[in-house]
């Protein structure tokens, strides 16, 4: 039915810049540690509003090296969310700590921070808030319940780069640490900008970001200043189990160019979401997204809930339209693996999966044109009238 071209739910955008300046890079003296890398951080944590920023090799590497850097370890729980990509779980089993989960709050699909406080047990010692779909969690409420029982926050924001929220009547952007110790971001193609693969850690403590300089490369220091010992100019030494999770300076000049293409990024995501919610928003058999009162979503994704027409059909049939339609997430604590590992049983956290049952992603992206969006549209419009009882 369908001869027009497949349009997929997310999917970078490199300009002749982009590629230009990782010619550029390809060129010089360095492939891997070069100048590039510092010169993203800087930048990226200026865009944060962050002290520091490590970048690494993704954004898995990324939440693993933070969880280590919180020192979460055997014996350790922490909390997050079960609607979210399996890796913000999976860091902490790398650590020997102990994933736990609140369930979801059902407007915004974020933790929620009521059910976090029934959560916590004598052996929780940290959060992972997920920014899902780019909208900031209730970070102060989860702030107070970090306060009040000593817990680490680390935020995923892989989805939310860009995004911000008002607290106390200031503005605060995601990745400044405004509320958690670090932050993390993932750069691959789907997410808002990308550096082919690649993730940052952002944070405010310098004795965190040296954990996370030593532990991205292999635990080994070479800082006169910081050895135990010195054996002559050619040594260096190895003081944690560290990680090969170092990211190359030709990715970091695509991270550069990609950043500064960030607000015009976020701008066009907006534009596209705010057509679909004035198309979506009168049609019953919809739900729409809701931001927070003082949140300012960067959306990664655009999720529908179906309210009254099945999910697994009207998947079927976008996708027979060409409309690269997806689900975000499949609930973590659902996984085989999690749920052989923990004994988790379906209605373990039923917000999250009524949410799952009925979830269903569009294309948003920023090089969609205005067409694609109604084809979209019209196609959800179709699908809905067709799909309903
Ligand atoms: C993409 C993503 C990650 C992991 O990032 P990678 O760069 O793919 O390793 C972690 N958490 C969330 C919520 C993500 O969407």
């Amino acid at each position: 039915m369908s001869i027009q071209p497949f349009i997929p739910y997310g999917h970078q955008w490199l300009d002749d810049g982009d590629i230009s300046a990782v010619s550029a890079a390809l060129q010089s003296d360095w492939l891997t540690q070069g100048p590039l890398i510092a010169e993203f951080e800087r930048a990226l944590a200026r865009r944060c509003g962050a002290k520091f920023a490590v970048a690494v090799a993704n954004g898995t590497a990324a939440l693993h090296l933070a969880a280590l850097a919180a020192g979460f370890g055997p014996g350790d729980e922490v909390i997050t969310s079960p609607i979210t990509f399996v890796a913000s779980a999976n860091c902490l089993l790398y650590t020997g700590a102990c994933p736990g989960f609140a369930d979801i709050d059902p407007v915004t699909y974020c933790l929620d921070p009521a059910s976090v406080r029934r959560r916590i047990t004598p052996a929780t010692r940290g959060l992972i808030p997920v920014h899902f779909a780019g909208q900031p969690c209730d970070m102060s409420e989860l702030g107070k319940i970090a306060r009040e029982h000593e817990l680490l926050v680390i935020e995923d924001a892989a989805h939310a780069i860009g995004a911000s929220y008002q607290l106390n009547g200031q503005n605060n952007l995601v990745g400044s640490c405004a509320h958690s110790a670090m932050t993390i971001f993932s750069f691959h193609p789907v997410k808002h900008i990308t550096s082919g693969e690649g993730g940052a850690v952002t944070t405010n403590s310098s004795e965190l970001y040296e954990k996370l300089l030593l532990l991205r490369n292999h635990g080994i220091a070479r800082d006169p200043g910081r050895l135990e010992r010195y054996d002559g100019p050619w040594y260096y030494e190895m003081q944690e189990l560290g990680f090969n999770y170092r990211i190359t300076d030709f990715q970091c000049a695509l991270g550069l160019q990609q950043l500064e293409r960030l607000t015009a990024f976020i701008e066009r995501r907006l534009a596209i979401s705010a057509a679909y919610d004035e198309a979506f928003r009168a049609m019953p058999e919809l739900i729409i997204p809701v931001i927070r009162p003082g949140a300012f979503s960067s959306y990664h994704l655009y999720v529908l809930q179906l309210r009254t027409i099945d999910r697994a059909q009207a998947f079927d049939q976008l996708r027979e339209q060409g409309l690269g339609v997806n689900v975000h997430y499949i609930p973590v604590h659902l996984q085989p693996y999690y749920a052989r590992k923990f004994g988790y049983l379906p209605g373990d956290f039923p917000e999250a999966e009524r949410y799952y049952a009925r979830a269903i992603s569009l294309p948003i992206f920023p090089r969609m044109n205005d067409d694609d969006v109604r084809r979209v549209i019209r196609a959800i419009q179709r699908t809905v009238a067709e799909l309903s009882p």
